[in-house]
């Protein structure tokens, strides 16, 4: 057994003294709670065949029934590790993100909450680097969680290669890695649910800005996974509207770093859920959402370019809105011999509609273009995919915004892919 995690039944391979053990869903039927993940909404609840009842919402990371018990060590102070200047970076920080990383770094010595809200694309994790070897100076025990498994797995070679010496590990769902008592894990936000009184520091990255809504369990979690002094940076593009609040009165801690090199924000990509839509395309349809779409930026003379995850879903695509009466479409792929001249007929306008794997996902600027996704659940389009796709709209001073919409198979409220 490792200090700082729950265990199930059974989990624990022994059982030292210092173990403690309470049940994991309290109350009767009428006001239900589990303590692993904070959920206390009665159909999040469910009961087996033989009439067990369970919780649903931490399905995933294994059922807790209501007989169950969590087992758990205290971290002990003496098993710190002190670390002397772990950071081994040579890059450097522009002025701006050098604010935000200062303002880590005074939050991280002093234990203090800090929201660091920094437009997508601004570097946010360089601005940790420093704020976390002030944390392995100080001994303390840190998690950086993402709700994209995708975003986990990006980030783990890069703090290890900057953190050479810090033990490190990466959980979720289906990893490799298992927690050994690591004093700096990376974790997907549903892992935080297994931690119980370990983290000093807990880097919360949202990315709301992109399909993934906020966990109302998160709080929770994060509140039980720190330990009693601990604290909490949350990274976002987009806080919400009470933080944007909480911030102007000056009641919440926060950093802004701003904006792209003309002063206008990143546009915000919209969510849009579209359901199954490669059945849809068997059928040669697609959901009237992105028609409707489409039509509104043609209506407007703008023009489009719409990403895919294959090239075999963007030629249906194509299929579907050249029956619609689009004609002016083309298409561009990696081994595309015509690449060149086709991104140039776009730009000239001579095209209207440009679908496009990810190939154009960066490096290109086309004036006034409206950006969309479809099926921006791919696995092709990671959050550095999605932050290049959304920054392709507004790059032109004097069209500064745009339109970007990710079309989903899954809705917001889905937690398929999120653990
Ligand atoms: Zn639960």
């Amino acid at each position: 057994m490792y200090p700082g995690i729950l265990y199930l039944d059974g989990e624990q391979s022994t059982c030292p003294d210092r173990m403690q053990s309470r049940q994991a869903i309290a109350g009767d039927e009428k006001k239900l709670f589990c303590f692993r993940c904070g959920n206390n909404i009665p159909h999040l609840f469910a009961k087996t065949f033989s009439g067990i009842l369970y919780c649903r919402n931490c399905l995933m990371m294994k059922r807790v029934e209501k007989s169950a018990c969590l087992h758990y060590l205290e971290a002990k102070e003496d098993d710190r590790i002190f670390f002397t200047r772990p950071l081994k970076w040579a890059g450097k920080l522009s002025v701006a993100q050098r604010k935000g990383s200062d303002a880590v770094v005074s939050a991280v010595e002093r234990l203090e909450p800090l929201l660091l809200w920094a437009v997508a694309g601004s570097g946010k994790t360089e601005m940790t680097f420093r704020g976390l070897e002030v944390a392995f100076e100080h001994g303390m025990r840190v998690c950086f969680a993402s709700p994209r498994v995708d975003v986990c797995i990006e980030l783990l070679p890069r703090f290890q290669e900057v953190f050479p010496d810090v033990p490190l590990v990466c959980l979720y769902g289906d990893s490799e890695g298992r927690f050994q008592g690591e004093q700096f894990v990376i974790a997907t936000t549903h892992q935080l649910i297994r931690f119980y009184h370990y983290f000093d520091v807990i880097f919360i990255d949202e990315v709301d800005a992109f399909p993934y809504a906020k966990d109302p369990f998160l709080e929770y979690a994060v509140r039980k996974a720190k330990t009693e002094n601990g604290t909490e940076i949350y990274i976002t593009a987009t806080p919400e509207k009470a933080w944007q609040d909480e911030c102007m009165k000056g009641i919440r801690q926060h950093v802004k770093i701003p904006a792209r090199y003309h002063g206008h924000k990143l546009p915000v990509p919209e969510a849009v859920w579209i359901g199954d839509w490669a059945k849809r395309l068997k059928k040669k349809q697609i959901c009237k959402k992105v028609l409707n779409w489409i039509q509104k930026q043609r209506q407007n003379d703008k023009p489009i370019l719409l990403f895919f995850p294959k090239i075999e879903v963007m030629y249906e695509v194509k299929e579907v809105l050249e029956q619609a009466g689009y004609l002016k479409i083309e298409t561009v792929h990696s081994a595309d011999k015509e690449r060149k001249e086709k991104v140039e007929r776009f730009r000239a306008r001579e095209t209207s509609i440009l679908l496009s794997t990810t190939i154009l996902e960066r490096g290109v600027t086309f004036t006034d273009v409206q950006v969309a996704v479809f099926g921006s659940e791919g696995v092709v389009f990671t959050e550095a995919a999605l932050v290049q796709i959304a920054g392709r709209a507004g790059r032109k001073a004097t069209h500064p915004t745009g339109e970007v919409t990710f079309f989903s198979l899954w809705s917001n409220t889905g937690n398929e892919t999120r653990y």
